[in-house]
Parts: structure tokens; sequence; C-alpha cells
């Protein structure tokens, strides 16, 4: 039986592109009743779209992320401690590694990577097996530019390939500060805190991104 990670729809930080900041974005998490794939089917042509644009948005902030954590001054120190609590030579490897497979799958996705559940009710979930597919709600088109790149590092980053992420940090009202609050040990395994991480190096920093 494969596990997918469904990622309650919602456990992300959510920027707000009108407030210029990280928003919860909440309604909790689903519950554990299974998804079924079944009713998943190929994107229209502006899904399409869109898509293609959230993956373009994606790649350019990883290539942010990664160039801040191979110049590694101080403030891309203060980015990556603020977020995963931890500026060692292990956890600064452990990120770019992440993100750097990140960066190559993400050349390698296209729309037709993707599949529409049309009976999820959530943003987005993978099986973390299967690098090849993510699995998008109906409400994944109604976000932001921003917070669908998000989503597309938060699910790729549950790729057992990629970083074989869990979700620590749950959804609703808090959830960024429960996130910047995780042990490092966590916040390396957390998909959430990538997303996060990506998001704020494009923005210039932790404190523009709160
Ligand atoms: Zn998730």
């Amino acid at each position: 039986m494969k596990v997918r990670r469904r990622c309650g729809g919602n456990n992300w930080g959510e920027i707000d592109e009108q407030q210029g900041g990280y928003e919860g974005y909440g309604r909790g998490h689903l519950s554990s009743s299974d998804v079924n794939a079944s009713e998943a089917r190929a994107l229209n042509a502006d899904e399409a779209d869109v898509v293609g644009q959230g993956l373009a948005r994606q790649r350019g902030q990883v290539e942010n992320a990664l160039q801040g954590l191979d110049r590694w001054n101080q403030g891309d120190q203060d980015l990556f401690e603020g977020v995963f609590g931890d500026t060692s030579p292990a956890a600064r490897a452990h990120g770019a590694e992440v993100l750097g497979r990140m960066q190559a799958l993400n050349g390698s996705y296209s729309a037709e990577n993707f599949r529409v559940d049309t009976g999820y009710d959530g943003i987005a979930y993978v099986d973390p097996t299967n690098p090849n597919r993510i699995y998008l709600g109906e409400r994944y088109f109604e976000l932001g530019g921003n917070s669908q790149a998000g989503v597309l590092v938060h699910e790729m980053s549950h790729f057992n390939v990629i970083g074989a992420t869990d979700d620590i940090t749950l959804a609703g009202a808090g959830a960024l500060s429960r996130t910047l609050m995780l042990p490092p040990t966590q916040a390396l395994g957390n998909a959430q805190s990538y997303s996060i991480y990506v998001g704020c190096s494009t923005v210039g920093g932790l404190s523009q991104c709160m």
C-alpha cells in the first residue's frame, strides 16, 4: 500500500501578494480518508498554462535559494538559520543537495507530469515513491503565483529521491511560526520548511517574508 502525502491542503505559508508577507493559509489537515487518484484527469489547456508558469517561477526561486547557499554571506546564513535553525556545514550541504535535486527535477517537468484530482478537496499531494507525478486539487488554481510555486517546492521535497520530507508542521493559524521553531533535525525533513526557505530567498530574507 502506497503512502501518499496529502499535505492537508494548506499546511504551507502563503505569500500574500497583496500584503507582501506570509500568511497561514489554513483550514486544517484533511481527514485520513484515502485519496482516490483514479478520479485524476490530465490538465486542460488553461490549467497547463498555469502549471507551466508555476514551474518557471519555482525554477527561478530554487535558483535564488541555491545561489544563497553557494554565496553564504551573513544574510544567506541568517535566512538559513531562521528556517532550519542550523548553519553547520552538514545542514548547509543537505539543503543544497535537496534543492539541487529539485532543480534538476524541475527541469525535467512539464504539465504532463500533473493530474487534477477532481475528487480531492485540498491543494496537492504526491506519492513519494513516484517523482514523475504531482496531483493537484482544483483549489491549486485559486492560489497566487508565489503560492503555486511554493506548493511545487513543498510537493517535490516529499519525493524520496529529492528530500523524503514529511509534513511535520500543521495547517492553520501560527503554522509559519511553528515551522520556524522546529528543531533543526525536524526542519531539514519538513516539506514546508523548504517551501518557506525558497520563497524567502526570493524576496530577500526572512524579515521580508514575515
Ligand atoms: Zn506535504
